[in-house]
């Protein structure tokens, strides 16, 4: 099977998540709808989990880790207000499904996870689907990415009982980040926007996440 034809399959499946699932509930930003549409979750989402890798729900993905709901990858994606030209930074690799949907809109990525087996498998996805914008490194990904940044906007992928010190330092003037904020059983999806010196930050959607471990993050 081509590239082409991996990255086409279920692309009925996809049509209607985006319809059903993000349209219908108020999604309208058409980089994040098109990338949606694009991005072969059933790859990201792994075998075990073919029949369900289009339904409204998160998945296992092994490791006690899970890859988002597509609603929520959606919601997230939408709220960093992402430009072609942005660079974003990621914690929280995972299965590289909320990279590769990120990458389709923007022009670098920078992923960071602290589970080995679960950024090699990233990497080889990434590399055999042909994504050529995405780095990805194994670390504490609570202390951001010196060497990469600035960031024009970050994202979150676990939960955090605050936004880490060293990625707001990162992050660029007129920077986004977003991240689930909240305790350890549940959050709220909280975007942050940068303005010179000055910080604001509003709360969105309630969320569930696993939660994000590391020197500026939970302890275990
Ligand atoms: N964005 C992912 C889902 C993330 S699940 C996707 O699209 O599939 C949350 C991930 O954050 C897990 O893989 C977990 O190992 C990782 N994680 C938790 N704490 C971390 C830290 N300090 N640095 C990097 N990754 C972390």
């Amino acid at each position: 099977m081509s590239l082409e034809d991996i990255k086409d399959k279920f692309k009925e499946k996809r049509e209607e998540m985006v319809n059903t699932q993000l349209i219908r509930r108020g999604l309208v930003d058409t980089n994040v709808l098109r990338a949606m549409r694009e991005t072969p979750r059933h790859i990201f989402a792994g075998s075990g989990n073919s029949d369900n890798a289009y339904a409204d729900m998160a998945l296992d993905i092994g490791m006690h880790q899970t890859i988002s709901q597509p609603y929520m990858v959606a919601v997230m994606t939408e709220l960093l207000e992402l430009s072609r030209s942005d660079k974003v930074l990621e914690i929280g690799t995972g299965s590289g499904y909320q990279a590769a949907v990120l990458s389709a809109i923007v022009s670098t990525v920078c992923t960071v996870e602290r589970i080995e087996s679960l950024a090699e498998d990233a990497r080889r996805k990434f590399s055999d689907l042909g994504y050529k914008n995405i780095s990805v490194k194994i670390a504490d990904g609570t202390l951001g990415w010196l060497e990469e940044s600035p960031f024009d906007k970050i994202i979150i992928t676990a939960a955090a009982p605050d936004i880490p010190a060293p990625i707001i330092k990162q992050l660029a003037p007129r920077g986004i980040i977003v991240a689930p904020v909240g305790d350890r059983r549940a959050q709220s999806l909280l975007k942050l926007v940068k303005d010179g010196a000055h910080v604001t930050k509003t709360y969105h959607v309630p969320c569930i996440f696993v939660p994000l471990l590391g020197k500026y993050g939970w302890d275990s």
